[in-house]
């Protein structure tokens, strides 16, 4: 009822092939122009959430069996990718998915595919290489023949060639330097402000994720079990002992 929070995710609980029971009764919020942070370790559910959120499960022989997601108010459950990528929600997935073959700015193109206007796709890829300096450097460049931090900056540019309100990260960290994924969030946090970008991101770097989110939820076992304001959490003792990386 908070009309500041523009995703709203009421324990949804999540089947994989009719029979893996992996959410259950997940809920959390992501008010405008927040930055939220899905944390916790590998399995905890993570993935699964944000699939749930951008109707990707399907392909996984998932579903969504109890529970219910909104978006602005609305009900999302039914829409299919397209149509979220249409209401302005798009989802960069794990291990960076650009394409091999073609170049950064070929990659960042086809982001733009809901998009008509021409001047528009433009004026979306100067704002992109503006964000991503080193995009721009390499857009002639096979994504093959990037670096990880390439890739990764690629994966989220093609996500903001459709203009989105909201962008649902999973993963930005995996497999870069800890100097690049500074690199990566601190263009997340500049894109966050200045063009009013909702990021809902989930990471298994805690530390990293709080050190940039506003607030973050905690997943264990396809369940939350704490949430509150990043600095709450990054303060908190159970989760330095549990999550910030002792060892
Ligand atoms: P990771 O960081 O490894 O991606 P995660 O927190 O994102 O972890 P999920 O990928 O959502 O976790 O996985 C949660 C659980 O669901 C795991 O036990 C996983 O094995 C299971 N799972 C994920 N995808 C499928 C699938 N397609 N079919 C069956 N089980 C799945």
């Amino acid at each position: 009822s908070d009309k500041n929070i523009v995703l709203n995710v009421n324990g949804i609980e999540v089947i994989y092939n009719h029979v893996i029971l992996v959410l259950k009764g997940v809920s959390l919020q992501v008010p405008e122009q927040g930055i939220v942070a899905l944390l916790g370790g590998n399995g905890a559910g993570k993935t699964t959430t944000l699939r749930a959120i951008s109707n990707l499960l399907k392909g996984e022989r998932g579903e969504v069996t109890k529970g219910s997601i909104e978006f602005r108010g609305e009900r999302i459950e039914n829409l299919s990718p397209a149509d979220l990528v249409n209401r302005g929600v798009v989802q960069v997935m794990e291990g960076r998915h650009c394409f091999a073959h073609l170049t950064i700015e070929e990659n960042l193109m086809t982001g733009s595919y809901t998009r008509t206007d021409k001047g528009e796709i433009a004026a979306n890829l100067e704002k992109v290489y503006n964000y991503f300096p080193r995009l721009k450097t390499r857009r002639t460049s096979q994504a093959a023949y990037t670096s990880g931090g390439e890739q990764q900056m690629c994966a989220i540019g093609r996500a903001l060639m459709s203009n989105p309100n909201m962008v649902l990260l999973d993963e930005p960290s995996m497999g870069l330097a800890p100097q690049i994924v500074e690199e990566v969030f601190n263009i997340v946090k500049d894109l966050n402000e200045k063009e009013k970008v909702t990021f809902l991101i989930a990471e298994q770097n805690t530390n990293m994720a709080l050190k940039y989110a506003d607030y973050g939820y905690i997943m264990e076992s396809g369940r939350v079990v704490m949430d509150g304001a990043a600095e709450y959490l990054r303060t908190n003792e159970d989760v330095k002992e549990f999550y910030l990386g002792v060892g």
